[in-house]
This record gives C-alpha cells, sequence and structure tokens, in this order.
C-alpha cells in the first residue's frame, strides 16, 4: 500500500536526538535556543518561541493578540479542528467563515462576519497553499483587529516573495510528522514583535521569570518569580536537536515535493471535472498534502473513490474536515451555514504526496487515480 504521507527523517535526525540524550540537557535548553534562531535566520521573522505544539503555538500567539473571555474570533470551519479549540482554549468563541477556490478563507465572507466581538481573524494557508495575507492585514487594520496566521501546514511556502513567518505578527507552524518537517510532535510561532516574543516566552514556561538557562548559566543563586498563570508547552532539546536537523533540509524537501505536485498536476490535467491545486502568481506551495476537488461531471462519490484506490493498493484521504460539522462544534454552531465549506468537504480527496515518494509509486498512483475515475 502508498501511504498519504511518510515523515522524511534520516540518520542526522537520528544522531542529532542520540547526542542530545547523552549530553544531559533534554528539554528546552540550548538546542531549542539554536533551533528558534534556524527559524529566524529561515523565515526573517526578528523572534521565534518553540512550543509543543501548533495548537498550543495557536493558543499563545492568540493571548499574545490579546484574545480574552467573550471575544469572537474568525477562522474557517474548513481547516484541522485545533484551530477552532486553540480559541475555545483561549476563552472565546469561534465564528466560522467561508473558503474559497484554495481551501483558503473568503476574505468578503470573513468581513460579513464581523461584529464589535471580534477580535481577531485566523488565516490558515491550508494544505500549503498561502492565503492572501495582504487582504487579511487590510482588512484587520480597517477593522482594529489582531491577525494570527495558522501556518501549520505552511513551513518553506512564500507569499509575495517572502517566507510565510514574516508577514504578520504572529505566525503559528506545526512540526507533526503530518506536515513537512516535523519533530515528532512540536510547534513555533514567529513574530516581528519583542514584547509578545517575551509573554509567550514567559507563558509556554508555567510564567516563570526566569529561564533554566539563565539559572544554570548564573553563580548566584537565582530566585524565579512567576509572573502569571502560565502552561508548560515547551518543547524539548531531544525535539529541536531533530528539528534543526530537518531545518538544514527543508529546502530540498520543499522542492522534492512540488517535483511531485508539478508531475500530478502535468499527468492529471486530462481528466475531465477535475480541480487540482491552483498556485497564483506571488504564492508559493509547499504541497503539504495534494488535494483534487471532484467536480460535478465526476459521478463517483468520493468516499466510493477511497475505497476504490484503496483496492488499487493506494492509501488516499478525505479532504481537509469542516469543523462546524463535527459533534464538539455542530451543537453550538447549529445556525452556521457554510454550503461552499460543506461541498469542498465532500467532494474533495488527498492523494500520497511524501517527500522521499519515487516515480514509480508517483506513476502507480496516477495510474490508479485514472483507473477508478474511468479515464
Ligand atoms: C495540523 C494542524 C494543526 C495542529 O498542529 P499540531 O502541531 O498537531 O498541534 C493546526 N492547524 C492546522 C491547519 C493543521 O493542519
Amino acid at each position: 500500500m502508498i501511504p498519504i504521507a511518510k515523515p522524511f527523517l534520516g540518520e542526522e535526525e537520528a544522531k542529532a536526538a542520540h547526542d542530545t540524550v547523552l549530553s544531559g540537557w533534554v528539554t528546552q535548553g540550548p538546542k531549542v535556543a539554536a533551533f528558534e534562531e534556524q527559524f529566524v535566520e529561515y523565515t526573517r521573522a526578528h523572534h521565534a518561541v518553540a512550543v509543543s505544539s501548533c495548537t498550543t503555538a495557536l493558543h499563545l500567539a492568540l493571548i499574545a493578540a490579546g484574545v480574552k473571555h467573550g471575544d469572537e474570533v474568525i477562522c474557517p470551519s474548513m481547516s484541522f479542528i485545533a484551530t477552532a479549540n486553540s480559541i475555545v482554549y483561549a476563552g472565546a468563541t469561534p465564528v466560522f467563515a467561508e473558503v474559497n477556490d484554495e481551501y483558503n478563507l473568503d476574505v468578503e465572507d470573513v468581513r460579513n462576519r464581523i461584529t464589535s466581538k471580534t477580535k481577531a481573524i485566523i488565516l490558515v494557508h491550508q494544505v500549503g497553499m498561502p492565503g492572501d495575507i495582504d487582504a487579511f492585514t487590510a482588512l484587520c487594520s480597517e477593522k482594529g483587529l489582531a491577525l494570527v496566521e495558522d501556518a501549520a501546514c505552511a513551513i518553506g511556502c512564500s507569499y509575495k516573495g517572502r517566507k510565510i513567518g514574516s508577514h504578520s505578527p504572529l505566525v503559528a507552524f506545526s512540526l507533526h510528522p503530518r506536515k513537512v518537517i516535523t519533530t515528532g510532535d512540536g510547534g513555533m510561532v514567529t513574530t516581528n514583535n519583542e514584547e509578545m516574543a517575551a509573554r509567550m516566552k514567559l507563558l509556554r514556561q508555567h510564567g516563570m521569570s526566569v529561564t533554566d538557562r539563565e539559572r544554570f548559566a548564573s553563580n548566584k543563586p537565582v530566585f524565579e518569580q512567576y509572573v502569571e498563570v502560565g502552561y508548560n508547552y515547551r518543547l524539548t532539546d531531544i525535539q529541536a536537536s531533530i528539528g534543526i536537523e530537518q531545518m538544514k533540509k527543508l529546502d530540498t524537501i520543499v522542492e522534492m515535493r512540488r517535483a511531485i505536485a508539478h508531475r500530478y498536476n502535468a499527468e492529471l490535467a486530462d481528466i475531465p471535472g477535475l480541480k487540482l491545486p491552483i498556485e497564483r502568481e506571488g504564492y508559493t506551495s509547499n504541497y503539504q498534502s495534494y488535494s483534487i476537488l471532484l467536480g460535478d461531471t465526476v459521478q463517483v462519490d468520493r468516499d466510493e473513490l477511497i475505497q476504490m484506490m484503496m483496492d488499487e493498493g493506494v492509501a488516499t484521504k478525505r479532504g481537509i474536515m469542516a469543523s462546524h460539522r463535527e459533534p464538539a462544534y455542530s451543537g453550538s454552531h447549529a445556525n452556521c451555514s457554510l454550503p461552499r465549506t460543506e461541498k469542498l468537504c465532500d467532494r474533495s480527496i488527498l492523494i500520497p504526496l511524501f517527500t522521499q515518494m519515487t516515480d514509480e509509486e508517483v506513476s502507480t498512483v496516477i495510474a490508479a487515480f485514472k483507473k477508478c475515475l474511468g479515464a
């Protein structure tokens, strides 16, 4: 069976983790600091704050953006459920908005959902296709809202010539194995705002005023204070040492993924009724996933297609979920009308795309897909 995704990890990562285990410093310490520095260099943001996941990254980003109990935050329903959950963790209410053809937030629909309670917007760069950051930056400044980018899937992507991570005040990344690079689990927030970076660094470590490294480096006793109620959202040095090796490979990884996507684009183009991913001018995707929308003229049912592909030895998956239809939100959001999201959700399919995929595997996927669609 050809899997839908696979992490791209090698001896370099294994050795780095091995060395860190034996170094005596295993949780947040020098490796985390070095990994953050590498993220700053790569994205050209001013600061990077490593945390335990993208979910916790989003939670801290929302707090840093000033989101509080009773506020509303607009986000797409069509996203992994952690986007909405992070809003609830911050005490606020997610307000779901519609998406466009690239599965990214529709700026006009978002505008219509802004109320006096709206505090922030989470723009998700869905499956590694950047959203229109400039349009949302303009809307947020017009309405006095904070913008948070959910770049869980978007490390290595670019928007208008610059890497995702440097455009807006708060950008959250995931390092889960289903994403483009991984530390097992992990996350990162990049920001150009020094105060926000400091607050998030405080909050990820119980609100503690002195870091372990500072205490370790001091030759006098250091007594810390707990400045506010914080969290344990630390990334470990073991994870960070893996991340450092992954970052060295990132540009190669993105190149390899793009080559596979380009083959899919070329060889699936002649099947009628399919909508393949579109990379607009100024948008560069890392193809975290390859999502195909089955148009109305395609007779086959999406869920049946998944079964048929499985019978051909190829794993596929439903496209991105719709959070408002999950039991966690369907009760509280019963009046939510998102016909476009629901249609995209029911008619899209993800096909295998992973960095080390061979030409032969790509050919197998293409042949199976053509066969199942009778093309
Ligand atoms: C995967 C994902 C997350 C959650 O990332 P974790 O690191 O697993 O917490 C959040 N948002 C989106 C859009 C995702 O795809």
